[in-house]
């Protein structure tokens, strides 16, 4: 029997109302002769309201315990719909993360996954029954309980259609899928049809949010297909996949942008081998993840170096760098009102002036434009916050991406 894996987000299990609207989609596809596993994320805003409550008692609470408390929404979730389910007259069982056997990495709040034991799993389907999974869990191998990071849910998904060996992940959220800009800044943004894995990772990279990064790493790595697509309609959404000839290889598949980057720039940086090891191992150490990096020309032995963080990544970059720079010899600069517009298109590859056409673009928009990093299927721009809206308006219509390829 085939196995397929769905992921319901906290909006599609946001009140028990919804959580017997799953309960029934669940039970469709089981009905349809396939052995489901479903995983669920925490109800609604209830994720947010755990870290808050743990904020309100405790400045720096203990990652640990953090993760005791944040991995409990999705337990709820997975129990009320395993009730859900048995009221519909089927039988269903929850796992935790650790019941499923999802093995990660010691590292709280963030946690890698290392493996999935996947003997429980086999044995609950083979029995008949549906399982649910609670998502963005898993077990350290020193048995404690570790969560994936925001969004994390999709990681686990992802993880256990690969380990499962399932024909197809179904991602249910509350949006339709993958659109060509945020609809609520574009107002004819449109919603594609496919998209490769190359070209979602780079999204998911530069501020889509659809799906949690890791997820589509994961799901590359492994060949697992991806359809993210509405709880609340049955019309198909976005289906990421391997590219091939039937895919549009649009030169321009979509615009990102986040709203959330901070700029740290190092003044006078001696020019000599070994200080950029120096300077991003610390911040490596520190777990903070740099994004764009800018070396100017040097003049006079130093140089500046510019690079952008996660605005949540801040106080961990200004700690790493307040640790080496009286050794370096070094001052450093935030500018903490940055954002980051970006294009994403598998046909750019093998067409010319696409970058031409982005820095006009914002030039007749009379958008700055700060910093520069591309990759073979992607450019994104670092601009003023308060410009960001701005700039992905123009670069839509500048692609004419609202009409299809
Ligand atoms: N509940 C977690 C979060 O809100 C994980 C998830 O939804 O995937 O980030
Ligand atoms: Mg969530």
């Amino acid at each position: 029997m085939p196995i397929i894996v769905q992921k319901y987000g906290g909006t599609s299990v946001g009140d028990t109302e919804c959580i017997k609207n799953v309960a029934r989609r669940i039970v469709a596809e089981h009905d349809a002769g396939n052995q489901v596993v479903a995983v669920v994320s925490a109800m609604g805003d209830s994720t947010d309201e755990l870290l808050k409550m743990a904020h309100e008692i405790a400045t720096d609470p203990p990652e640990r315990e953090l993760d005791m408390l944040l991995s409990t929404g999705e337990r709820v979730s997975v129990a009320l719909l395993a009730m859900a389910i048995h009221e519909l007259g089927r039988t269903a069982i929850s796992l935790s993360g650790n019941q499923a056997g999802i093995q990660t990495n010691t590292v709280h709040m963030k946690a890698r996954i290392t493996g999935v034991e996947t003997g429980r799993l086999i044995e609950e389907l083979e029995s008949g029954k549906i399982v649910l999974v609670a998502g963005f869990q898993g077990v350290s191998p020193v048995e404690d309980v570790t969560t994936l990071g925001r969004g994390g849910s999709d990681t686990t998904a992802v993880a256990l259609a690969a380990a499962l060996g399932a024909k197809l992940c179904e991602i249910f959220t509350d949006v339709d899928g993958v659109y060509t800009a945020d609809p609520g800044i574009v107002s004819d943004a449109r919603k594609i049809d496919a998209v490769s894995y190359g070209e979602m990772l780079e999204m998911a990279a530069t501020g889509a949010e659809v799906l949690m990064l890791r997820s589509v790493e994961y799901a590359q790595k492994y060949g697992v297909p991806l359809h993210v697509r509405s709880s609340f309609t049955d019309q198909p959404g976005t289906w990421i996949r391997e590219e091939d000839e039937k895919m549009e290889k649009a030169v321009v598949s979509a615009v990102t942008h986040t709203n959330d980057e901070s700029k740290l720039t190092l003044l006078r940086v001696p020019d000599r081998p070994g200080v950029a090891a120096t300077v991003f191992g610390a911040l490596a150490a520190a777990d903070v993840n740099v994004d764009t990096i800018i070396q100017n020309v040097s003049e006079q032995g130093t140089t500046d170096i510019s690079f952008t963080v996660n605005q949540s990544d801040l106080p961990g970059a200004q700690k790493a760098l307040q640790a080496i720079a009286g050794n370096l010899g070094v001052a450093f600069l935030i500018d903490n009102d940055m954002g980051k517009v970006s294009i994403v298109g598998a046909g750019m590859k093998s067409y010319p002036g696409v970058a031409a056409k982005m820095f006009g673009t914002l030039a007749s928009a009379g958008v700055n434009i700060e910093m520069i990093s591309t990759s073979s299927i992607k450019i994104s721009c670092v601009i003023k916050r308060g410009q960001v809206e701005k700039a992905v308006r123009a670069l839509h219509q500048a692609f004419n991406l609202a009409k299809p390829a």
